[in-house]
C-alpha cells in the first residue's frame, strides 16, 4: 500500500467521520424548491449504506459489476457507496429520457457484463414502459435491486476490499467514439481525493455539489466523494433544473453556502447567456463559492471574464476561477490550482504555434493555463509518433504517471495496453497513460491546446477546432451554448473545414440562409485565415452532444456526410 494514504479505502476514511459526528449532514438533494429539499445526516446515511451492502453480500454480488440507474438524488449516493462497502463493482449510468440514450445505455451495461441493476422501483417500471417501445432494444437477463428489498436481519460480515481491487467502472464521454469502461481501484480514489483536497485548499467539513450528474467523474469524483471524503457536506440538484434555469445553481451555492462547485466551461456559459440581465438577484450572496472549477472541455478565459463581470455583485471573486484538467482515466483531477489565483492565460506567435512550437507574444494564439501538476503524478509532454519528450518549447502529448491512473478499460486489454502501458523512448522504467490530449507543460503549469483526434490538420497547418468554434458563437444569431462544432471532412485527398453551426429559431426561419453563410464565412476568414468549406445550418439543440455536453465531432462528420448525400 502506498504509504502517504490516509487509508487504503475510501470507506474507511467514511467510517471515521460518522464514529466522529454521526449528526453532522452528510448531503442534501433540493429536487425542486428549497422546501423539496431533502437531507442525511452521517449516521443515517451509514445506517442506509450498511444495510444496502449486507444485501448485496448476501445475495453474492461481492466483486460483480452492477450497475446503478437512478435519477439524480440520495438514492444513488446510497447505492454507490454501498457497492464500495460490499466490494462490489460499481458502475453508474446515465437513465436514459429517449429511445437513443436508451441504447447507448443497454450497450454499455452489456460491455460491462453487469451482474445486476440497482435502481427504484418507479425507475424500473418506466424503463420497463421505455424498452416495450423499443423493441429492437433487449436488456438480456438482469436481476434488479430496487428499495423495495431488504436483507435479512442476521449480521452479515462486510469485507474488507484490498486497495488494488476494483472499486467501479467510470464510463467514459464518448466524444470522440463510443464511451469506454475505466477501471477505478480502491486505492486510486483514495489517491485522488487527496490529489484533489491539496489543490483546492479544501479543508474538513467541506460543503461543495452542484448541478453535475452523479453518474460522470466530475459529479461523482469532485462533488460527491470529495465532501464526504473531509467530513462535509455534499449539496446537489437535478442537472436538467440548472439547463431550463440557470440560476438554480447559484441559488444553490447561496442558499447552502457551497465553498466548491464545478462545472464544464458550458455551465458558466449558459449562465452569463440566459440569466437575464433584468432578473432579481438581489437575495444572492456568493461570497462563500471560493473554488469555481472549470474543466472537462476547453476553458474559455471570455466565459470566466464575462460570468465574473456579470456575478461579481453578488460577491462572485473572478479569483474563486479554478481552470482544471482530468479524465476518467486518471480517476479524475490531473492539474488545477493553486486555489484563488483565477484566470492566467498565455499569448504564442501564431505561426509558430499552428506547427506545435511555442514562442510567446503579446497577442496571438492565447492559451488558457489548467493549473498546477498534482504533485501525486507525473506528466511528461511527448511527441506522438515517436515517444519521445519534446523540448520545452514544443506543444506535444500530455502523458501521465502515477497513482491516480486507473488500471485500465474493462474488458478491453488490447486498447488498455495500448492507451496505459506506453513507455517513453528512451524509457524512463515508468508506465504512462497517453490521454490523447495536446499541450505543454510551464513552471509546473499545465497547459492544455486539445485533442490529437480533433485537431484541425491543414496545409501544414495545426489548428484546434475550438478558437474556430469561438470565432462562429460570436456571431449575434448563433445558439448559445456550444453552438457550433468545427471539424475537418477529406475531399478529394485533401483535408478540408467543415462546420454545424445551431442558428437561433427566429433567425433560421427569417434570415436567408445564404447571406448567413456567407457572414459566417467571413468572420472565420478574417480571424483564422482558412476558409470554410463545408457549412451545415441546423436549428439550437441540433448538434450531437454527449450526455454530459460536449460535442460528438465524429457524429457531426457523419451527419454532414448525410446531408450531402441526400437529394436536394
Ligand atoms: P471519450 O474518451 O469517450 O472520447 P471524453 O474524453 O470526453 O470522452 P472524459 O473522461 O469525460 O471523456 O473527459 C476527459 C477529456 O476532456 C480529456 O481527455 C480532455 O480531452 C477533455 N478535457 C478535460 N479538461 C479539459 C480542459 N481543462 N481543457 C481542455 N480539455 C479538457
Ligand atoms: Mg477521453
Amino acid at each position: 500500500m502506498d504509504q502517504t494514504l490516509p487509508a487504503p479505502r475510501f470507506m474507511d476514511v467514511f467510517a471515521r467521520h460518522v464514529a466522529a459526528d454521526p449528526n453532522r449532514v452528510a448531503c442534501v438533494f433540493q429536487p425542486q424548491g428549497p422546501d423539496s429539499a431533502l437531507s442525511l445526516s452521517y449516521g443515517e446515511l451509514n445506517r442506509q449504506v450498511q444495510e444496502r451492502a449486507r444485501l448485496l453480500v448476501e445475495r453474492g454480488y461481492g466483486g460483480q459489476p452492477l450497475a446503478l440507474l437512478f435519477p439524480a438524488g440520495i438514492d444513488f449516493v446510497v447505492n454507490f457507496l454501498a457497492c464500495l462497502a460490499a466490494g462490489a463493482i460499481a458502475v453508474p449510468l446515465n437513465l436514459s429520457r429517449n429511445a437513443q440514450q436508451l441504447e447507448r445505455t443497454v450497450r454499455i451495461l452489456e460491455d460491462a457484463k453487469t451482474k445486476a441493476i440497482l435502481t427504484t422501483a418507479r425507475t424500473r417500471e418506466q424503463l420497463s414502459g421505455q424498452l416495450a417501445e423499443s423493441p429492437q432494444i433487449e436488456l438480456g437477463e438482469q436481476a434488479w435491486i430496487d428499495e423495495q428489498q431488504t436483507g435479512s436481519t442476521e449480521a452479515v460480515g462486510l469485507p474488507q476490499p484490498a486497495p488494488e481491487q476494483l472499486a467501479f467502472v467510470q464510463y467514459t464521454s464518448g466524444s470522440t467514439g463510443l464511451p469506454k469502461g475505466v477501471m477505478v481501484s480502491h486505492a486510486n480514489i483514495v489517491d485522488n481525493q487527496l490529489a484533489i483536497q491539496q489543490a483546492c485548499g479544501h479543508r474538513k467539513g467541506l460543503i461543495a455539489g452542484g448541478w453535475l450528474p452523479q453518474f460522470h467523474d466530475m459529479g461523482l469524483i469532485g462533488h460527491l466523494l470529495q465532501p464526504l471524503f473531509l467530513g462535509g457536506t455534499y449539496v446537489s440538484m437535478p442537472p436538467m433544473n440548472f439547463v431550463q434555469r440557470p440560476r438554480r445553481w447559484l441559488e444553490l451555492i447561496s442558499r447552502y453556502r457551497i465553498q466548491s462547485s464545478a462545472a464544464p466551461n458550458f455551465g458558466y456559459e449558459h449562465c452569463v447567456k440566459f440569466i437575464g440581465t433584468r432578473e432579481d438577484l438581489s437575495g444572492l450572496d456568493l461570497s462563500c463559492w471560493t473554488v469555481a472549477l472549470n474543466g472537462s472541455e476547453p476553458v474559455s478565459a471570455d466565459t470566466m471574464r464575462a460570468f465574473a463581470e456579470r456575478f461579481r455583485p453578488l460577491g462572485f471573486s473572478a479569483d474563486a476561477f479554478f481552470p482544471c484538467y482530468g479524465m476518467a482515466e486518471t480517476t479524475l483531477f490531473v492539474s488545477g490550482g493553486p486555489a484563488r489565483s483565477g484566470i492566467e492565460t498565455l499569448a504564442f506567435e501564431p505561426a509558430a504555434f499552428d506547427r506545435g512550437r511555442l514562442q510567446t507574444a503579446e497577442e496571438g494564439r492565447w492559451v488558457v493555463n489548467c493549473g498546477r501538476i498534482t504533485p501525486r503524478l507525473a506528466v511528461s509532454i511527448v511527441a506522438p509518433e515517436s515517444g519521445r519528450l519534446t523540448g520545452a518549447d514544443r506543444i506535444g502529448e500530455i502523458w501521465i504517471s502515477g497513482a491516480s491512473v486507473a488500471r485500465g478499460y474493462l474488458n478491453n486489454p488490447r486498447i488498455s495496453a495500448q492507451q496505459f502501458g506506453a513507455r517513453l523512448s528512451p524509457c524512463d522504467g515508468r508506465r504512462y497513460l497517453r490521454t490523447g490530449d495536446m499541450g505543454f507543460v510551464r513552471d509546473g503549469m499545465l497547459f492544455v491546446t486539445g485533442r490529437i483526434k480533433e485537431m484541425l490538420i491543414l496545409r501544414g497547418r495545426n489548428l484546434y477546432p475550438y478558437d474556430i468554434e469561438r470565432t462562429c458563437s460570436g456571431h449575434p444569431d448563433v445558439a448559445g451554448n456550444n453552438g457550433a462544432s468545427v471539424f475537418t471532412v477529406e475531399s478529394g485527398g485533401e483535408n478540408r473545414l467543415a462546420a454545424i453551426v445551431e442558428i437561433r429559431r427566429n433567425a433560421f426561419l427569417n434570415r436567408d440562409h445564404a447571406e448567413l453563410r456567407q457572414e459566417l464565412r467571413e468572420a472565420v476568414m478574417s480571424a483564422h485565415d482558412v476558409a470554410l468549406d463545408r457549412l451545415l445550418l441546423v436549428k439550437p439543440g441540433d448538434i450531437p452532444k454527449t450526455t454530459s455536453g460536449k460535442v460528438r465531432r465524429t457524429a457531426c462528420r457523419a451527419l454532414i456526410a448525410a446531408e450531402e448525400t441526400q437529394p436536394a
